[in-house]
């Protein structure tokens, strides 16, 4: 298989190995949990990630047991664990496999929000942009039973119709579970309860829940296990969102914190999903988290809607117009007093 596509998966695979990994050394009481058996999850995924790595590192990533021959790199995004090619599939297993797919596209289509929330004090703009037919990447809009406006962006690992119906099925539950709890913790441990016990051993959901108070002005979040959202001050400085617990699905009742930053007139906050981060030139270099805060310390003056088109813009610059992963933004800036407005 092209050298290329091989490291692109190693990356992927380690990457998420090693935010497993970090968060599970960084928290004791995950860790005794682990211990006690609960873990056995976390476990079978690292395994799966590890035996894959190695693999890719011996060289037999990807090869059909059948024929012997590489397989699509296409089916390997679906299924990192595929062990036979498509084409040894019957006619009947096929057709059904194509129309699980198109079904996944049209669910996934329908799952993207029609209009963005009309909110006064915040300035939004989002791009959902799938690399493949279907994507594992997913935001949304919610309400809080305090009346405050919710946002959510998510990344499922893997793709096609089991990781669009994981998302189908999130958004349905953060919309019923979201009103419902006081707090976004809460929120976060009710969909890991929810989910665990639906998640394929391989899959996982990497999820970022945040609450907009116009009036305190600030923003209330709970990360799980996601890529630290970016919050750029009026000021230019840059601010990470670091999670507060693990992704959703992998461990029995991990405990989710909530954080709080301050969001006044003029700042901006960007969620984003892997794509961004792991978009590569063609020097193989990342477009990274220090370039995505340079960039943003540059460019984040106009409105939202600018922002992301600039940043859309830098990315595909980037990479030359290949963008390989799925790339979802979501870009909320404090609207600035009419006052403070040049
Ligand atoms: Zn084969």
């Amino acid at each position: 298989m092209n050298k290329e596509i091989l490291n692109r998966f190693r990356r992927a695979l380690v990457r998420h190995r090693d935010s497993l990994r970090n968060w599970l050394s960084s928290d004791s009481s995950a860790k005794e949990r682990c211990l006690c058996g609960e873990g056995q999850k976390c476990e079978a995924t690292l395994h799966a990630h590890d035996a894959a790595i190695a693999c890719i590192d011996r060289g037999d990533f990807g090869i059909c047991t059948v024929c012997g021959e590489d397989m699509a790199p296409e089916r390997l995004e679906m299924d990192f664990t595929a062990s036979v090619c498509l084409e040894h599939y019957s006619q009947e297993k096929l057709r059904a496999l194509e129309r699980d797919l198109e079904l996944a596209a049209k669910v996934q289509q329908q799952l993207l929000p029609a209009a963005y929330p009309a909110l006064p004090e915040v300035d939004i703009a989002a791009m959902a942009r799938p690399a493949q037919i279907v994507g594992g990447d997913y935001y949304d809009f919610f309400c809080t039973p305090a009346g405050l406006q919710g946002f959510a962006i998510a990344d499922v690992m893997g793709k096609g119709l089991p990781a669009s119906m994981l998302m189908s099925s999130l958004q349905a539950s953060l919309r019923i579970i979201g009103p419902e709890y006081q707090e976004l913790p809460d929120v976060a441990a009710r969909l890991n309860e929810l989910f665990r016990y639906n998640l394929k051993l391989i899959r996982f959901i990497t999820l970022f829940l945040c609450a907009v108070d116009p009036q305190k002005q600030q923003i209330v979040y709970t990360n799980a296990g996601h890529h630290p959202p970016l919050l750029r001050k009026r000021s230019g400085e840059v601010e990470w969102l670091n999670p507060t617990g693990p992704a959703i699905g992998l461990i029995h009742a991990p405990e989710y914190k909530a954080s709080s930053a301050r969001f006044g007139p003029g700042d901006m906050l960007l969620l984003y999903t892997d794509g961004l981060l792991e978009a590569r030139n063609e020097l193989e270099e990342e477009f990274g988290e220090e370039r995505l805060a340079g960039f943003a310390h540059d460019h984040a003056n106009g409105d939202a809607k600018t922002f992301l088109a600039r940043l859309h813009r830098e990315v595909e610059r980037f990479t030359g117009g290949k963008i390989h992963d799925d790339l979802t933004l979501l870009v909320l800036k404090a609207v600035e007093n009419s006052d403070t407005t040049p």
